[in-house]
């Protein structure tokens, strides 16, 4: 508990905010579902809901970071077709990246796509023909992935990242988000909830 009033102390302070202001802060990246991996995602039983199109970050949500389409991620695309699920990689790579993991398990995709910008996630759906309420997004960063879904308006999964060995920018970043993890796990023990049953 001291540790955690210290933190409320050094935030508050940092952003010259009151605390239930910083706290609606953090409500912005907060996932609807929290899950360990998108390969435990129910996707038959999310198109049921009526749920059409799905959005994915590729890096650290697929696959490791950099790392090609795998036997796992190649099978996933396969079962989401035969479901009958759009899709589309939306990346903030630069195309060579993105498009060599399409050519692997035959996607659309968008590179460069400025995460967490929403114009990205409705370009997807735009390809794919679907709207807010039969879309979902699975990403593995809160300040670019989650924050860019929430703004678009469409469900949003967070998902651990697949491999710890990240570039020093994400790092940092990941510092961060773990701040912000610890008041969304709290806020979910709080009503009662545990990870993956917000929504
Ligand atoms: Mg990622």
């Amino acid at each position: 508990m001291k540790h955690l009033a210290q933190m409320q102390g050094v935030l508050c302070a940092g952003m010259c905010l009151e605390w239930s202001e910083v706290m609606a802060v953090f409500t912005c990246f907060y996932p609807d579902i929290y899950l360990d991996s998108v390969y435990e995602i129910d996707f038959e039983e999310l198109y049921r809901k009526g749920f059409r199109g799905v959005i994915f970050d590729i890096d650290n949500t697929l696959v490791p970071h950099g790392a090609p389409a795998d036997g796992r991620s190649i099978a996933l695309f396969k079962e989401l077709q035969k479901i009958g699920f759009e899709s589309v990689l939306l990346s903030n790579n630069k195309e060579p990246r993105v498009k060599s993991f399409n050519d692997k398990v035959h996607s659309r995709y968008l590179y460069k796509a400025g995460k967490p910008a929403k114009k990205g996630y409705l370009a997807a759906m735009e390809l794919m023909g679907t709207r807010t309420d039969t879309t979902l997004f699975v990403g593995d960063q809160l300040f670019t992935d989650v924050w860019g879904a929430k703004r678009a308006g469409i469900l949003t999964y967070l998902v651990k990242p697949i491999h710890p060995k990240e570039e020093i920018q994400i790092v940092l970043k990941r510092r961060l988000e773990r701040i912000i993890l610890f008041f969304y796990k709290r806020s979910l023990s709080r009503q009662g909830g545990k990870d993956g049953d917000r929504r």
